[in-house]
């Protein structure tokens, strides 16, 4: 029983159920339909005999009976006796074989020992001392018949029935338990070819199947974007990671060979030291990424007043290279940490990409739908064919150009303001200077 798959124990079950109802419905139904026939036959016993009184007299001493008396009548037989219980007229059954005494108005079951029957005596008086018994006899309803026919009916039907039923019920599970065999394919095929990007699809709907398949869809949908942005890190990681060691080695092994006064040594392990800043810089913003991407970094929506927050954030920026203006109650739904960085990202590349002496301008304001943060300088600018590519992730437009970044700078603003259900749109015109404008929904 243990190793039968579910849809046969379920089937089994419903089966054997069956069975049982049937079988309890039958005993009831013999039961009653037995009750019944034998209420019917003790109604019709009563009538008869009482209907019959009205149609014998006695005349000078001699029995009249109406022409309308019937000596058989609905299956009751009727007789007459006179009052020594000596038969006037009617014809007893053949199977009445047996002397039955006289009972006035009671019905009683006689057995013959071939058959039963069903009787009931009424005494006509006359006069004081004259009167004849009216009996009536009707064969008790065959209950054994009835079982009989009854059974003989359900060993006919019922096997056919049962079989019908387990059939459609087997065929019902089967079809109700496809969604799951379903479910377990897809599963064991993500298992076996570790390919993530399976899904199950079922249409939807609202049974429990559906919302499982969702779910598990859902999971995988996550497991398959948690495993991609493990894979990119590591790949991103290893590629940059590259260069600083590579740098590290070279300058070690110069050092050993060449590196004699102090001096010497001193300018290796500034180096070092500069190469290490980089690859420790260059982890601690990818594994941000990273943890955001998979929504492992906790965020803490509030209501945050965007134009504080900017003059917060910019608090050490010097008031003759820097202006700021915020329209007051900017209110936006965001987490401050991650917006507090997604500004310095901002005003950090304005200043490293700005003019010798440029201006940075920051400013924060509202739509009606927006609230609007822009970032400007007066710096050399991005060229039109690079303005897509500077959001990708290590995308540099001249690498010789800049100094501690590692391409992650955009690539991070774009993600925490989309975090935000927001964008960053840029407007750029190289010589002149850049603007980034993030544009946020207002709470
Ligand atoms: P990083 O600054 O570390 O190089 P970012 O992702 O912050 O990386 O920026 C990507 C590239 O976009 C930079 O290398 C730079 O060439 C360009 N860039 C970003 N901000 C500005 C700006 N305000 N003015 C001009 N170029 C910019």
């Amino acid at each position: 029983m243990k190793n039968l798959s579910v849809k046969l124990k379920l089937s089994i079950w419903l089966t054997l159920l069956m069975v049982v109802l049937a079988g309890l419905l039958l005993t009831f139904l013999l039961f009653i339909s037995n009750s019944v026939l034998r209420q019917t036959a003790m109604s019709q016993l009563t009538d008869s005999v009482r209907s019959s009184l009205g149609q014998i007299s006695m005349d000078n001493g001699k029995l009249i009976i109406d022409d309308q008396f019937s000596f058989y009548r609905n299956g009751v037989s009727m007789l007459i006796y006179n009052q020594h219980k000596a038969l006037l007229a009617g014809q007893l059954p053949v199977t009445f074989t047996t002397e039955e005494s006289f009972q006035n108005g009671v019905i009683r079951i006689v057995d013959t020992g071939r058959d039963q029957y069903l009787v009931l005596d009424l005494w006509m008086p006359f006069s004081w001392e004259d009167g004849v018994w009216i009996r009536g006899l009707v064969e008790a309803p065959q209950h054994q018949q009835a079982v009989r026919n009854m059974l003989l009916a359900a060993l006919v039907s019922l096997p056919v029935f049962i079989l019908l039923a387990a059939l459609g019920g087997y065929w019902i599970v089967k079809r109700a338990f496809r969604p799951l065999e379903r479910i377990t394919r897809t599963a064991a095929a993500i298992n076996e070819a570790s390919d993530l990007s399976g899904r199950i699809a079922l249409p939807p709907g609202r049974n429990e199947f559906s919302q499982l398949a969702q779910t598990f869809d859902q999971m995988f949908e996550r497991l398959e974007s948690s495993f991609e942005s493990e894979k990119q890190f590591i790949a991103d990681a290893s590629h940059e990671l590259r260069t600083p060691v590579s740098v590290i080695k070279g300058a070690c092994e110069y050092a050993e060979k060449y590196d004699e006064s102090p001096e010497d040594h001193q300018e290796t392990i500034a180096m070092i030291h500069r190469q290490a800043e980089v690859m420790s810089n260059l982890i601690v913003q990818l594994l941000r990424m990273t943890r955001l991407e998979q929504g492992v970094e906790p965020i803490k929506m509030e209501p945050l007043d965007l134009g504080n927050l900017a003059r917060q954030a910019c608090a050490e920026y010097d008031g003759q290279r820097f202006s700021i203006r915020t329209e007051e109650a900017v209110t936006v739904q965001g987490d401050s940490a991650l917006l507090t960085r997604l500004i310095l990202n901002l005003v950090e590349n304005a200043y490293k990409y700005g003019k010798e002496n440029g201006h940075v301008w920051v400013s924060v304001s509202k739509t009606e739908k927006e609230a609007l943060l822009i970032v400007q300088d007066d710096g050399i600018g991005i060229p039109a064919d690079q303005q897509e590519k500077i959001w990708t992730r290590f995308y540099q437009v001249d690498a010789s150009r800049h100094n501690s970044g590692a391409g992650l700078g955009l690539s991070m603003v774009r993600q925490i303001a989309q975090l935000h259900g927001g964008t960053v749109t840029l407007e750029s015109i190289p010589g002149l200077g850049s603007s980034f404008t993030l544009h946020l929904p207002v709470s």
